[in-house]
């Protein structure tokens, strides 16, 4: 089942998937409930339909002119700092080394910040660890 693989990949499509399903880009797919998997398998299926036929339309028969990985119409992949296109609360970030993952706290880690390593380690004590 698709879903197994679900993480939080700088390079996975799944990022949509799971701010679709609210769920955080850390949660282990072996700790989802049933309902959240559920929920994340109906979303990753509407996700990548939507995604198909936006992109085959796009394509119009040919090949796209170039590829890429940052779109505007992403929910939140590559946004960081920009409103959520659901509630409005900035887009967060976790980076690794030169990538990064992103997410709304909101929306998906029920406002609660995830560690952003680098700099949780600069901002020790200071680091928020709430949205709000
Ligand atoms: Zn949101």
């Amino acid at each position: 089942m698709a879903v197994a693989r679900a993480k939080c990949h700088p390079r996975s499509r799944f990022v949509s998937d799971l701010h679709a399903a609210q769920l955080s880009p850390l949660q282990r797919t072996a700790n989802l409930s049933d309902d959240e998997l559920l929920r994340l398998w109906h979303k990753t299926r509407e996700v990548l339909l939507r995604w198909r036929d936006r992109l085959q339309a796009e394509a119009a028969g040919g090949l796209p002119e170039h590829a890429t990985a940052f779109r505007p119409e992403m929910a939140v992949h590559g946004k960081f700092g920009q409103p959520c296109p659901v509630c409005a609360a900035p887009v967060q970030r976790i980076v690794y080394a030169d990538n990064e993952c992103n997410y709304c706290a909101r929306c998906q880690t029920g406002g609660r910040l995830l560690s952003d390593r680098a700099l949780a380690q600069l901002l020790k004590d200071s680091w928020p660890k709430y949205l709000d």
